[in-house]
């Protein structure tokens, strides 16, 4: 058998590779993966999007993403569900404060109000800042009374990673795109080129090879021989249910931007600070706990992230969540920021608990572009970012094997930007520009 292209997996990356391939008119694509499509790691994430990062290269991309996702929303009357709700970010440091006041477009705009539940058209691309203590709760009533300051960039929201992901990858088949399923197990070169790649144990004869493995990515890279500078962390959410509509259904994504000591009774924080293992819960809690509805308006879910603790680790097919322990510290940030959701505390059913890997580089930038291997391409790294920016890293992998236009990003994100000095040099100040929540 022979294929012009092979794409090895078909989670958010590959399959925007294979859209925007076949797309530009590429013949003759073969997507493969072991497991059905989206179901390592891209269904499991929490759907979100912003163009809200710390540095000009990530905002300048996730812009164009969005750009890309707004296209197909009006082509696909809008099949995934994209709402436009914004991000809100909540502190109540001054520091912090005054932070925001220097830098927001809009502040204690007197038209300032939620943005609408749902739809994405028409919405502000502003950063609205507000420090006014009695508007801020005249407009998120079911806050805690601490929060005197709110940051609200508007490019951002939610949508339906499945229904995203199927639709793309809907597309690419009818336009001649094969999916099968298989695990790849050996990739061949000749005269460091592309040569072959084994799947169940057949040989496909193919020029070219593309690494959208996911947190496989290097698992996959070492059948190249070639190792790849990304590693993996291990990330957590909780979904449960509210009843009792504490958080109204069309709040937007709703963000935490201040360390939290947890609230713990004398007696039960004495007994946590003389256990060594577990003293670190009376101490001081990373910022970024965040929540935000899931499900239309009759829905009652609520998701909750905190990612206080995660470490890097090796990938393994079932990864182990814990149940006990981090739906309670969620739910218990989440009392301290909602307090009416006190009233689950002890009658809450066991939240549903779940997540995925995040690949990640150093920098927490994407590697994608060419491998030192003729025909070789990766599209990976996507890390906590892979849905909100899967549409423009399907577009700039597919110019890279296509010869297109690249855009200014695309050096930053190319796998040989550290043999490069300048990049190296800055590297440093682009590791403290993160962004991840
Ligand atoms: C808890 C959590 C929350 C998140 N929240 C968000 C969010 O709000 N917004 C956002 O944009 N992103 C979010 N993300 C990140 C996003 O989900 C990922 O960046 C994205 O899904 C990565 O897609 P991928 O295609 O690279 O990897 P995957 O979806 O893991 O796909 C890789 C595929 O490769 C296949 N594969 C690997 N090796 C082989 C092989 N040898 N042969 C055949 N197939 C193979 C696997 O089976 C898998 O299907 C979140 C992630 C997590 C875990």
């Amino acid at each position: 058998m022979r294929t012009e292209i092979v794409v090895c997996g078909a989670g958010m990356a590959g399959i925007t590779a294979v859209y925007h391939l076949s797309k530009l008119g590429l013949k003759d694509i073969l997507l493969v993966d072991s497991r059905p499509p989206l179901t390592f790691t891209s269904d499991k994430s929490s759907e979100s999007y912003r163009n809200h990062w710390p540095s000009q290269t990530m905002a300048s991309f996730m812009d164009h993403s969005i750009d890309l996702l707004d296209e197909l929303a009006i082509e696909s009357d809008n099949i995934f569900q994209m709402n436009r709700r914004g991000y809100v970010y909540m502190t109540a440091q001054e520091e912090i404060i005054a932070g925001w006041r220097r830098t927001a477009a809009r502040k204690n705009d007197p038209a300032y109000a939620p943005s609408p539940a749902d739809g994405w058209q028409n919405q502000p691309n502003a950063i609205d800042f507000l420090d006014d203590h009695s508007r801020i709760h005249a407009a998120y009533p079911f806050l805690n009374k601490t929060v005197n300051g709110i940051l609200h960039p508007r490019r951002c929201g939610w949508l339906s990673a499945q229904q995203l992901g199927m639709h793309l990858l809907d597309k690419a088949k009818r336009r001649g795109v094969r999916l099968i399923e298989g695990e790849i197990t050996a990739v061949a070169r000749q005269n460091n080129r592309i040569h072959a790649v084994t799947v169940n144990g057949k040989t496909i004869k193919t020029r070219r090879f593309v690494n959208a493995a996911g947190p496989f990515l290097n698992n996959v890279a070492q059948m190249m021989g070639l190792s790849l500078p990304v590693y993996n962390e291990l990330h957590t959410k909780i979904s449960f249910n509210d009843p009792l509509r504490i958080i109204p259904r069309n709040a937007p994504l709703m963000i935490w931007n201040d360390p939290l000591l947890l609230d713990w009774t004398d007696e039960e924080r004495e007994e946590l600070r003389s256990d060594s293992s577990l003293r670190w819960l009376t101490e001081e809690m990373p910022a970024g706990l965040h929540f935000r509805p899931e499900g239309s308006e009759n829905a009652q879910t609520i998701l909750g992230i905190w990612t206080y603790h995660v470490k890097k680790q090796e990938v393994v097919a079932q990864p182990h969540f814990d149940q006990e322990l981090y739906p309670d510290i969620v739910l218990r940030g989440l009392c301290q920021l909602v307090p009416e959701l006190e009233a689950y505390r002890d009658r809450l059913k066991r939240p549903f608990v779940d997540g995925g890997y995040y690949c990640k580089t150093t920098e927490n930038r994407p590697l994608i572009g060419r491998l030192p291997i003729e025909g070789a391409f990766v599209i990976g790294a996507l890390s906590g970012y892979g849905i909100m920016g899967g549409m423009a890293a399907g577009e700039l992998l597919a110019a890279h094997i296509t010869g297109g236009t690249l855009p200014a990003y695309a050096t930053d994100f190319a796998p040989n930007r550290y043999e490069n000095a300048e990049y190296m040099r800055r590297l440093p100040a682009i590791i403290a520009q993160d962004g991840q929540l």
